[in-house]
This record gives C-alpha cells, sequence and structure tokens, in this order.
C-alpha cells in the first residue's frame, strides 16, 4: 500500500507518532493508501519551520514568490496526466473531468495567484490636508483546511494567494482525498521555495485540524468545507481573535422561467445537479420550474438524466463516477429513502448502481430526481452532496424568489430565463453569494467567491483573498 508522508520543512516525513490510517479508493470499495494520522507534534514542527522562514519569504519581491508557485504550476502540468488518475482513483471523480477540471484548475490557481500577488498594491487617499496610503502586509504564519469533494482545485485555491502574500502556509488536505496534495508537496522544493515557507500535514480534522485551529501561532485560518465543521473553527479561532474565512455548504436552487430556452436550461440542471456526482458545493439541487412548462421541462431533464453514463472512472467515457466513500454513500442513500418517508416520488434513479466488472463493489448512486416534496421538509432543507435533485413547480416569479431563499444557505443559484430584466430583478432579490443567468458554474478566478447566511463568513477570489492573507496599514500625513 502507498504511504502518503507529510512535508515539513522542506522535507518529506512519517508523523512523529508513527500512525497511519487507510484511505479507499471508492470505486473499488478498498483501501489503496495509508495517511498520516498525525498530531501536534507534528505541527509544532511545521510551524516552527514557517516562523523561521517568515522574514526571508516575506522581504522577497513578489516576482521571485511568484516565479516559484509559476514554476509548481509547471511541475504540476508536466506530470499532469499522473495527477489526474490519482485524483480520480482519491476521490471517484470520472478521469476526464479529473484532468480538465480537478488538476487543469489547480494549476490556474497556481499561475492566477501568482500574478495576482504582484499586482496586490495599497491604496492611496487624500482629504483636504490629510494625504494617506495603505500598506498591505502578510499576516505570518497562515493555516488552510480543504475538503475533499475537489482535491486540487481547492487545495490551491486556498493556500495559492496565501503565499502569493507572503505568508508562510501550513496546508491541511481532506483525510479522504490526500493523494494529489501529497504529489504537490513532493515538487515543492523543486519550485524553489525555501524550506518552511509551505507545509503540508495530513491527518483526521477532528484531531490535527482542531490542533491548527487552536494554535496560537497560526493567526489566520482559511477553512472549506462543511457548516458544522465552519461553526466549531469559527468558534475556536474567536476565543483567539483569529482571522477566519468560510465556504461552507449549499442547497442551492435552478430555477427555469416560463421564457427559458428549456433545452439549455435542462442541460444546464442536469449540469448543475450531478456534475462531480452531485459532490460540488454549487451544485444546483432543488430545480423550481414554472408551471407553465414543468411537464415539458421535466421531461427534458429526465432525458438527459437518463444519458448519463455512471462507470469505471477510469475510463475515458464516463461521466458519473462513486460517492467518494462508504460512508458518504450510506448517508446520501438514507437522505433517498427520508425522501420516500416525507411524500416525495422517485421519477429518476434512487438506487445504488452496480458497475460490472473491476468497480463491482464501488459506491456508485444513480441520478436522482424527485417530486412532489413541499419546501419545508428536511429533504430539501439540509445539504445532501450526493447525486438527488428535487423538482418542484411554481406559479409566480414572487413564489419562485421565496422557495429560492427559503433554506438557510446561501451559496450559488441558476436563474434560466431570457428576460433580461427579469434577470436582473430575481439576481438581486435572491439570498446567495453567487448568481449564474442562464449558465451554472461559469467561474472567473478574480471575482468575489463566497456564500451568506449558513454558506459562509467572508469571500475569496481574486482581490479578495489577497486581502484575507494580508491586514493594512494605513499611514497618514498632513501637507
Ligand atoms: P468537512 O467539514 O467534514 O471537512 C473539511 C476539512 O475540515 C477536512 O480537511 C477535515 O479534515 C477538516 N476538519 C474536520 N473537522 C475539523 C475540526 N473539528 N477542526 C478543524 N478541521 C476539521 O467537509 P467535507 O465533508 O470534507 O466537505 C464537504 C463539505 O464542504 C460540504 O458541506 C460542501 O458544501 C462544503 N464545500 C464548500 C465549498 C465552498 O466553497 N463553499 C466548496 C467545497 C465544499
Amino acid at each position: 500500500m502507498k504511504k502518503i508522508l507529510n512535508f515539513i520543512d522542506g522535507s518529506l516525513m512519517e508523523p512523529l507518532g508513527g500512525q497511519y490510517f487507510e484511505t479507499e479508493d471508492p470505486s473499488i470499495g478498498k483501501p489503496y493508501a495509508l495517511v498520516p494520522d498525525s498530531d501536534e507534534h507534528d505541527l509544532e514542527l511545521a510551524v516552527k519551520a514557517a516562523k523561521k522562514a517568515f522574514p526571508h519569504w516575506h522581504n522577497m519581491h513578489a516576482a521571485e514568490r511568484a516565479g516559484a508557485m509559476h514554476k509548481l504550476a509547471d511541475l504540476i502540468e508536466e506530470n499532469a496526466a499522473d495527477f489526474a488518475r490519482a485524483e480520480c482513483i482519491d476521490n471517484g471523480r470520472p478521469l476526464s473531468q479529473c484532468s480538465a477540471a480537478n488538476i487543469a484548475r489547480g494549476i490556474a490557481n497556481l499561475h492566477f495567484f501568482a500574478d495576482a500577488g504582484q499586482k496586490f498594491v495599497g491604496e492611496q487617499f487624500k482629504a483636504g490636508n490629510i494625504e494617506s496610503y495603505t500598506i498591505p502586509q502578510p499576516i505570518g504564519v497562515v493555516a488552510t483546511i480543504s475538503p475533499w469533494n475537489l482535491p486540487m482545485l481547492l487545495f490551491t485555491w486556498k493556500f495559492a494567494p496565501a503565499l502569493a502574500a507572503g505568508n508562510c502556509v501550513i496546508a491541511k488536505p481532506s483525510e479522504i482525498t490526500p493523494m494529489t496534495a501529497y504529489m504537490l508537496s513532493e515538487l515543492v522544493n523543486d519550485a524553489g521555495f525555501p524550506h518552511g515557507v509551505f507545509s503540508v500535514i495530513h491527518g483526521k480534522g477532528a484531531k490535527i485540524g482542531a490542533a491548527i485551529t487552536k494554535h496560537p501561532d497560526i493567526p489566520a485560518i482559511s477553512f472549506t468545507g462543511g457548516t458544522v465543521t465552519g461553526t466549531e473553527i469559527y468558534s475556536t479561532a474567536a476565543k483567539q481573535l483569529k482571522k477566519v474565512s468560510l465556504e461552507l455548504g449549499g442547497k442551492n436552487p435552478t430555477v427555469v422561467f416560463e421564457d427559458a430556452d428549456i433545452e439549455a436550461a435542462s442541460a444546464g440542471a442536469v449540469a448543475a445537479a450531478f456534475s462531480n456526482q452531485g459532490e460540488i458545493c454549487l451544485c444546483g439541487s432543488r430545480l423550481l420550474v414554472h408551471e407553465s412548462i414543468y411537464e415539458h421541462f421535466k421531461v427534458a431533464l429526465l432525458i438527459k438524466a437518463a444519458k448519463i453514463k455512471i462507470g469505471d472512472p477510469l475510463e475515458a467515457d464516463t461521466q458519473h463516477g462513486p460517492m467518494v466513500s462508504k460512508a458518504h454513500m450510506e448517508k446520501v442513500l438514507g437522505y433517498i429513502d427520508l425522501a420516500v418517508k416525507e411524500g416525495g416520488q422517485i421519477i429518476a434513479g434512487g438506487k445504488r448502481h452496480v458497475v460490472e466488472g473491476r468497480c463491482k463493489d464501488g459506491y456508485f448512486i444513480e441520478p436522482t430526481v424527485i417530486e412532489g416534496l413541499p419546501q419545508t421538509c428536511r429533504t430539501n432543507q439540509e445539504e445532501i452532496f450526493g447525486p438527488v435533485a428535487t423538482i418542484q413547480p411554481f406559479k409566480t416569479e414572487e413564489e419562485a424568489i421565496a422557495l429560492a431563499n427559503s433554506t438557510e444557505y446561501g451559496l450559488a443559484a441558476n436563474i434560466w430565463t431570457q428576460d433580461d430584466a427579469r434577470a436582473k430583478r430575481v439576481a438581486a432579490k435572491i439570498e446567495s453569494g453567487i448568481v449564474w443567468v442562464n449558465c451554472w458554474n461559469v467561474r472567473d478566478l478574480s471575482t468575489p467567491f463566497g456564500g451568506v447566511k449558513k454558506s459562509g463568513v467572508g469571500r475569496e477570489g481574486g482581490r479578495r483573498a489577497m486581502e484575507f492573507f494580508t491586514e493594512e496599514k494605513t499611514v497618514s500625513r498632513l501637507v
């Protein structure tokens, strides 16, 4: 079994306690690698190295820091096929999508923030005889904690701006999908990063994640993951007044108006509901459809959902792989049972799917659509994070907005209409950090990214991420 190592102070190393746990390949339902069960002693080493490295890294020219980041991106690109295969085995996302999305975006994140770091400067002000300017300065040692659903994409999305801003970073990837973070750590020295600037510590959230959160020498934490974990991190961090960025769960609506292009909207709704097996925080899991086109739209949706090719994620034509783990598969199947108990009718999928051959024990679930449920039921309120979407009709624009807003989450929405005025009106009224009009998950890395309500605190992306990872000093004088 392959053994994953921590990367601390420029060295790949075993966890000091010598403890490991297994991680599975979800497409075959078997363990395939050992993950360090790191503890506070490993963290202490990394913090010490980061504190030592900080003055040099911080004082390096932004272009030199960018050079190491671009180089790291190039090294990943040279090994992109290996990274994509590793991510596919670790996470279950089909290989073609790991390559085109997870790994390609990981590389793009590094290039993007390497450039953003060089352009990031303070502001100037003048009021009467007071002239002021600001200096954005790195915080010091910061930590990033990331989830399993888009491992490489979110791992890089979090640590790249922190490094670009001149911080030293301790990064903790998800214990469920640690492989590509490990592979990336193997390239860090070759990219030219000074030792200690960037450490990767593997392990369980409740142990090493919690140790990171309460460490007194880590004043800022950027977290992406579930709302329950985020709440815990927020409350622990508050006791030390740490800076925290929280990107959390979602229960996002796809709203289809009567004037929508039904072909485009149904294709978009299928992508929004089932991409990455529904394991994307941005997935549209509640389809709200105007009653006048409800049946027409539903037929178009079900035809497309039925065509999704479920199978071995390593095969080139597979579109839908396994859930990330047995526990997660069981959770999602439990929600499908709950939906039936709550009175829902399953109109597509609804079951575990068996893929013959190599993947016969894999954790596959069919793309599932459920109708006939009220908005208030648990199925329509709680994040399922699997290939499960509900569909409900609405009568008026006001009702659509009310339904869209009626959960405790507010991450993303996608709306489908050919009426620009309506698109603007509805986008302004939907309670979410992101609204897509006639598209889904179209990303410009410069734009703010984040959620409202229980979907998060703060914004990432572009300048917002650089601001999070810096403290702004104001210098004023009389002229
Ligand atoms: P999770 O909260 O279980 O774990 C996320 C990370 O936090 C992991 O690295 C885990 O080890 C760590 N962790 C767990 N407990 C911890 C603790 N007590 N202290 C510190 N760290 C701890 O989430 P997950 O199951 O890995 O990911 C799925 C969730 O992430 C979903 O809710 C999804 O919506 C959300 N997500 C949000 C976004 C976004 O941008 N808003 C993006 C992707 C995923």
